[in-house]
């Protein structure tokens, strides 16, 4: 009988939980699904970095005697075959929440183990809970979860004898791997740990004031999103890291800290972030294709995967600069910062009137950090569809001359504009003569603007909506404000409601 390590989104052998519980014959397992790198939300940038994490875990592995198996096919027809054949003691892994896909394939995997008698031993790795009975408290379980040791890797493990390893192909399926991807992020343990220790030597020194622009942010950013989503870092080890310099800078001078404890504690909100919106997906996995708040829902006006303003917004064919430049990039690079993709989403979902479910796959597509419980509530705020969120409405023309004041940005990801003067390249349909090859606004920017401001009103003034808010925040608000009353959750209730009736008055135009 054989103690099967089923490795998921979990790719490291340091702080595994699963591998470390293991007992007797171990067998580490990876099972390409070519049903998963169907979906909607896989790319092929995504196979590369995670064939590379393989790659790394592989040896990662072999260096404590244990190979990686790995099988290309449906989980649960293989497990039954290995079941049959060899016979499985018990299944080890960590409880992942992943898109609907692989929600249903675990639910299918519970149902063959429970049928077989093969117990499933899942581990959590994130301050996610399963199930979450309220978001009251959740803070505290989070807190708890990430302070626990980290487990060691461990050794002396007896690996399964008579396996074949197995290749790790270049693809998981036939399919075009060429999705415009010009610059791939390094993968592997090694990469990320390094990410990790050079943002805290010193690269993360103008984290607060440089992760806003699209210039400064991929070397300011930590940059561990990719890491954090296929697992090759553990989000324990990385918040113990980062709290832990976090104490060796507040006992120095603060010039000699090589950076502010500001920057320190910046990151540390976002990776507690990255955990609360992770919950929200695990609470309601429906999110993934129904928006949070139902008025929202029964608005909705799908769009075709080949609309021409979807495929002019993802094409980075707008006729707006600074939209453009991120799609380009992103395309190019796999990788965007955060206020960056919250423009473009909200481009895409108030300028365009585009479903936010067809703009949020395209994206899903292109970041190779694609991490469905971030993805899809942001996603849903950046669009308006939470009903809990007051609604940001991010001017591209103001963002560009924020975040990329000379134009440098947009000169390098839309070369039509670059030679035009620096003041005109955020407004090149101001010109004379347009750029040769450039398109003009795919819509009037004042137009758009009334027409979402419109809808949202609209939607955002009708009976119930502020009930229903209430409801959603009850679910999925964070609970990190302050709010001085004996009853929380009315008064909470009372500031959802009081904010989508704010909200509907003065909408953020950012
Ligand atoms: C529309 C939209 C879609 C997004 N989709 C994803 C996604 O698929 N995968 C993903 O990892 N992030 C997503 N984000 C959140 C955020 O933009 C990225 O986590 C961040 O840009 C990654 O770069 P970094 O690792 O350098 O982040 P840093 O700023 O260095 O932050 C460190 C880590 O904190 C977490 N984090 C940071 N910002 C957020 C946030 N706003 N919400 C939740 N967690 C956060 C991430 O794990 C990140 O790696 C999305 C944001 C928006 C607006």
């Amino acid at each position: 009988m054989l103690d099967v390590v089923w490795f998921k989104r979990d790719l490291r052998v340091a702080d595994h939980a699963p591998l470390a519980r293991a007992r007797g014959r171990i067998l580490p397992l990876y099972i390409i699904e070519p049903g998963y790198w169907q979906g909607g939300d896989a790319s092929p940038r995504q196979w590369r970095f995670l064939r590379a994490a393989l790659l790394d875990l592989r040896a990662e592995l072999a260096a404590i005697g244990l190979p990686l198996v790995v099988r290309s096919g449906d989980a649960v027809t293989l497990l039954r075959r290995l079941h049959a054949e060899r016979g499985i003691a018990t299944l080890h892994s960590h409880e992942e929440t992943g898109n609907l896909w692989t929600y249903a394939r675990d639910r299918a995997v519970g149902r063959f183990c429970r049928e077989a008698g093969i117990p499933w031993a899942q581990t959590r790795q994130f301050g996610v809970a399963r199930p979450l009975a309220s978001r009251d408290g959740w803070a505290r379980f989070f807190g708890a979860t990430m302070a626990a040791p980290v487990t060691p890797i461990p050794h002396g493990l007896q690996p399964a004898a008579y396996l074949i390893e197995g290749a790790i192909p270049e693809q998981p399926l036939p399919w075009n791997a060429d999705d415009g991807l010009l610059e791939q992020q390094p993968a592997g343990r090694a990469a990320g740990l390094a990410l990790l220790e050079s943002f805290l030597a010193g690269r993360g020194r103008d984290y607060r004031r440089g992760m806003s622009s699209p210039r400064s942010a991929p070397l300011v950013c930590s940059r561990l999103s990719a890491h954090l989503a296929m697992g090759s870092l553990s989000m324990r080890e990385v918040i113990q890291r980062v709290e832990r310099a976090g104490q060796e800078f507040s006992a120095m001078e603060p010039r000699a800290s090589p950076i502010p404890l500001g920057a320190v504690q910046s990151l540390r909100s976002r990776l507690h972030w990255h955990c609360h919106f992770i919950q929200k997906l695990e609470s309601e996995p429906e999110l993934e294709h129904r928006a949070a708040h139902p008025a929202v829902q029964a608005a909705r006006i799908a769009t075709a995967p080949d609309d021409p303003a979807l495929l002019a917004w993802a094409e980075g064919r707008t006729g707006y600069p600074l939209v453009d430049a991120c799609m380009r990039s992103l395309i190019a690079t796999g990788w965007l910062n955060f206020r960056m993709r919250a423009m473009v989403q909200s481009f895409a979902s108030y300028h365009l009137a585009l479903d936010w479910a067809a703009s949020g796959a395209r994206l899903a597509r292109l970041f190779t950090d694609y991490e469905p419980g971030i993805h899809w509530p942001q996603v849903q705020m950046q669009s308006g569809a939470t009903g809990i969120n007051t609604p940001r409405i991010y001017n591209p023309v103001k963002q560009s001359l924020d975040q990329d004041p000379l134009g440098e940005f947009i000169a390098r990801w839309v070369p039509e504009l670059a030679h035009i003067p620096a003041g005109l390249r955020h407004t090149p349909w101001k010109l004379d003569t347009p750029p040769p090859g450039y398109p003009q606004p795919i819509v009037e920017q004042a137009t758009a603007l009334r027409a979402a401001r419109e809808r949202l009103s609209r939607m955002r003034g009708a009976e119930g909506f502020g009930r229903e808010a209430a409801r959603v925040f009850h679910k999925h608000g964070s609970r990190q404000r302050r709010f001085a009353q004996d009853d929380p959750m009315a008064e909470r209730a009372r500031e959802a409601a009081r904010q989508a009736k704010a909200s509907r008055q003065g909408l953020l135009d950012l």
